[in-house]
């Protein structure tokens, strides 16, 4: 498909998560050659460092792929860079090497908070951080998370679930508290998710809290006793329990004499249907519950960071409806203060609709968005192989004089070859260096030890140079 001579372009990805791997393919596919930017040293974004630690089959499908999409020759890979204002390279850097076009599937880096007082308080945390640091990413591996015995976590969706899972199978913790704006009905997390944590949820606790708010159930026509007749007797006896409070929107975090945790004082809410919907109302009857850390589990926000019109937690796009099938408007970014779509830069994945969906949507989101760039691709010139190979070069420079260690395909298969040695000496079925300064040390020496071979002509097959 490539460009209107024929001759194929030169497209930068921002971001190897599934949106921009997926992103990718799709633009190799149609002749393109694409540099894939990406602020962590691996490639997968929360494919690697969202998805649940022990969810191997699904982690080890997903890097299949990734492998092989990376492995074609026309995707350049290059690691630890960010992109953004005041980063390792900017988005007008970028523009004026003269990509054909620019596509972001950065997710959604940005933590979106409640705008509560006290919420900057120690122990307080959004779940995008807790995930990263159990999955191992740098920095979050690092940091110390105060997370106690009694954790509070606001929200009911799957990133819920698994940061209980976390809390309550890994951690130990005594007792965590969901926190919802509205009822059990209007849950957000899928009942087989659940099962992993189903064992510590307190019945009789969850019927008390069911009776406690029946009346404003029943207000919505919401069957109560069909509801209640889904839990069991169960009452075991536990050391540590799961349970629910319905109706409640945080209101306050109240902190220690330490500026730590203490409790969170919530406002009840009632019921309305409004259009089709259950919406929550607040009451402004409040109560407290006594805690030693609260997560958000609210869903995120992207990263403003990355240089383009941004309102409300997301980047703007084309006010315009455009036709076509996708339209091309929901994939670009627009300026509202000079009225125009910048031209050339294309939004997929999390980065255009934050917190979305499961690895698949992310896949279908970023297919369709690549739709939209090829089409304006084709409309282009392209390039010719040495000048796409001299703005490959001019990006190289340009990190290089900033002095930004990026590592490249090659070095991230060389550092999992250790990481899998690592995990077979250890009979785990993975092992993940958890800084960024031991993976930079593996792939330095390895690359050394490469080179050496190189010369001693051991080598099988060449070795890309990028
Ligand atoms: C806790 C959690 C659990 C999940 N579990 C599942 C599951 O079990 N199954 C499932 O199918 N889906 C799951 N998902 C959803 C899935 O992870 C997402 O749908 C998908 O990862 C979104 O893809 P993306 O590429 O848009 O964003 P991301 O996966 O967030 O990828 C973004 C990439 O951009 C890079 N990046 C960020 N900022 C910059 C920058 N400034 N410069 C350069 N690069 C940058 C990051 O390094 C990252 O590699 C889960 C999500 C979360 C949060």
């Amino acid at each position: 498909m490539a460009g209107i001579d024929g001759k194929p372009n030169l497209v930068v990805v921002i971001g190897a998560g599934p949106a921009g791997i997926y992103a990718a393919r799709k633009l190799a596919e149609a002749g393109h050659v694409v540099v894939l930017l990406n602020r962590d040293i691996k490639p997968g974004g929360l494919a690697e460092y969202g998805i649940f630690f022990d969810k191997e089959k699904m982690k080890e499908g997903l890097r299949k792929q990734f492998k092989k999409i990376l492995a074609d020759p026309k995707v350049f890979y290059f690691g630890h860079i960010d992109v953004g204002e005041g980063k390792d390279v900017t988005l007008n850097a970028l523009r004026e090497i003269g990509f054909g076009a620019i596509v972001v599937s950065a997710g959604a880096q940005g933590t979106k908070k409640l705008g509560i007082p006290g919420e900057d308080c120690i122990g307080v945390y959004h779940a995008k951080d807790v995930v990263y640091h159990y999955n191992k990413l740098p920095p979050f591996s690092q940091q110390r998370y105060e997370i106690g015995r009694k954790v509070a976590i606001i929200g009911m969706g799957n990133v819920m679930v698994d940061v209980a899972n976390w809390l309550l199978n890994y951690e130990k913790v005594s007792e965590v508290t969901v926190v919802a704006r509205r009822g059990p009905k209007e849950k957000a997390y899928d009942d087989k998710e659940f099962e992993v944590i189903e064992q510590y949820l307190d019945h009789e606790d969850m019927r008390r809290e069911i009776e406690r708010i029946r009346p404003k159930l029943e207000a919505v026509d919401q069957n109560v006793d069909e509801l209640l007749a889904s839990f069991g007797d169960k009452a075991e006896p536990s050391e540590q329990r799961l349970r629910f409070r319905y109706l409640c929107s945080p209101r306050q975090v109240i902190a220690d004499h330490q500026g730590r945790v203490a409790a969170l004082e919530v406002d009840a809410n009632d019921l309305v249907l409004e259009g089709g919907r259950t919406v929550a109302k607040g009451t402004g009857q409040v109560s407290r519950i006594d805690l030693d850390c609260v997560i958000y589990a609210i869903g995120d926000q992207v990263d403003s960071a990355i240089g383009l019109p941004f309102s409300r937690g997301a980047f703007v796009t084309n006010p315009e409806k455009l036709p076509g099938e996708p339209s091309p408007s929901f994939y670009q970014p627009y300026d509202p203060t000079t009225r125009k779509v910048l031209e050339g830069i294309y939004l997929v994945g999390w980065s255009r609709n934050a917190s979305v969906g499961l690895v698949g949507v992310a896949k279908q989101d970023a297919e369709r968005g690549i739709k939209v760039v090829n089409a304006y691709l084709a409309e282009k010139e392209g390039l010719s192989a040495t000048e796409i190979g001299r703005k490959i070069e001019a990006l190289r420079r340009r990190l290089e004089e900033k002095g930004v260690s990026f590592v490249t395909r090659e070095d991230v298969e060389l550092l999992e070859a250790v990481e899998k040695e690592e995990a077979r000496k250890r009979g785990t079925w993975e092992h993940k260096f958890a800084t960024d300064e031991e993976m930079l040390a593996i792939i330095a020496a390895k690359r050394g030890m490469r080179g050496e071979a190189l010369a001693a002509g051991v080598a099988n097959g060449p070795v890309k140079k990028h």
